[in-house]
């Protein structure tokens, strides 16, 4: 079977709801993938940052093994012993007070929005179905009703409405919209510390410090999606470290599972969280033992191999000779850790074009917007692996 075969396959069955790189991939180990023909690629998406630790790692891939022969599946209706351990090292870790699994990325970001404005209600007193909640342009935080409902990107919205209302957008990286958008109203400020799906955009150095200030000064939730930017990622185990704050409630997802499995979950401080009773939210597959037990390796491997470090020091690295490279092409090299965007001018004919050179090099990387490419591959790249990398990115990039 050819990768024809698949593309004709996926073409007539499946719904067209993605554009992907006409690649079939069968295999995968560390930063490695291989197609249904034998061809090896380099990995720099990492599944959009959802296998940091590498593809099949061995460890988790052994956690979910196990606890699969053992017990899937309880429901929350009754306890299970993978939950509390998941909650005493996820909390552990990220300083958090208190978490709630769930399964999705989108599913985190809706709960904590429940639990934020439940707060604003309960603990704030704003009146009953007036909260607001302060979000960004060009933000991603997932597809749902409500979250493309604020989204400011036409092609996430269009042809979806109505949407929920309750929300405000403001220039992302503006404190002073931040300030003139609040009102008593405002229960939350809902950010991302660098957007991902917006093309790797970093806000000027202070902002997330000038607001998590200006959330403080009004009695304001901070909520910070990390969904993206967190685990490692950027050279910190949450991104929001770069600016030395703390959200008071973070939503991660994706390598909470390193690829194997969805889970999410909403960190939180007790006053935020602590508002739910009994009856105010659920989910079937949320917390179950399978995703607890994935989740709890995850995290342990990404500390005891040194995942964070790695991504520092190797996306320091990266970003470096990224930037010494002469291409007419290139506007800007721009990320933290292993989070790098390579945005190109408008004439260099679009970023789909380089990632489509690209693959034919070896090198599995994806555009997001037009012009902007990504580079994101697993935490457990070493730096001769990156000049591999480079070699190739470099002679695409002077190219035409
Ligand atoms: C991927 C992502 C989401 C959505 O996660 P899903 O698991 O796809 O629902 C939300 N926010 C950010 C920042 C993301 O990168």
């Amino acid at each position: 079977m050819n990768t024809q075969y698949f593309i004709d396959l996926e073409n007539q069955f499946g719904a067209r709801n993605y554009l992907p790189l006409d690649v079939v991939i069968t295999r995968g180990k560390g930063i490695w993938l291989w197609d249904v023909e034998g061809n090896k690629f380099m990995d720099c998406l990492s599944a959009y940052s959802a296998v940091n630790q590498g593809h099949c790692h061995p460890k988790i891939m052994q956690a979910l093994v196990d606890q699969a022969a053992k017990l899937a599946l309880t429901s929350r209706a009754f306890r299970n012993e993978q939950l509390g351990h998941f909650y005493e090292e996820l909390c552990e870790l990220t300083h958090s007070h208190m978490a709630l699994p769930m399964n999705s990325g989108a599913e985190a970001v809706e709960t904590m929005i429940k639990a934020v404005r439940k707060w604003g209600y309960k603990i704030k007193g704003v009146p009953r179905d007036k909260a607001e909640i302060i979000v960004c342009e060009n933000n991603f935080h997932g597809r749902t009703i409500t979250l493309v409902g604020f989204s400011s990107e036409g092609s996430y919205r269009n042809g979806f409405g109505p949407f929920t209302p309750g929300f405000k957008i403001v220039p992302f990286g503006d404190v002073e919209a931040l300030k003139k958008s609040i009102t008593p109203n405002t229960v939350g400020f809902l950010v991302e510390p660098i957007q991902g799906e917006g093309g790797v955009v970093i806000p000027p150095a202070g902002y997330l410090k000038q607001a998590r200030e200006l959330c403080d000064r009004h009695n304001i939730v901070l909520m910070l999606d990390e969904i993206q930017t967190g685990l490692g990622r950027t050279g910190k185990l949450l991104a929001g470290e770069h600016e030395g704050i703390e959200a008071d409630v973070t939503v991660i997802g994706k390598a909470l599972s390193g690829g194997f499995y969805p889970v999410s979950a909403v960190l939180s401080n007790r006053e935020v969280l602590g508002t739910f009773t009994p009856g105010d939210h659920g989910s079937t597959f949320g917390g179950n033992p399978i995703a607890c037990a994935v989740a709890r390796q995850a995290l342990k491997v990404i500390v005891e191999e040194h995942m964070v470090e790695n991504a520092a020091a190797m996306g320091e690295y990266f970003m470096g000779q990224l930037k010494k490279i002469e291409s007419p092409w290139i506007r800007e090299v721009r990320g933290k850790g292993l989070m790098i965007g390579v945005e190109l001018i408008p004439e260099a004919g679009g970023a789909r074009h380089y990632c489509e050179r690209l693959l034919e090099k070896g090198l599995l990387c994806k555009e997001t917007h037009e012009n902007v490419i990504r580079f994101a591959p697993p935490l457990v790249i070493q730096r001769d692996e990156i000049d591999w990398a480079l070699e190739r990115i470099e002679s695409v990039l002077k190219e035409r």
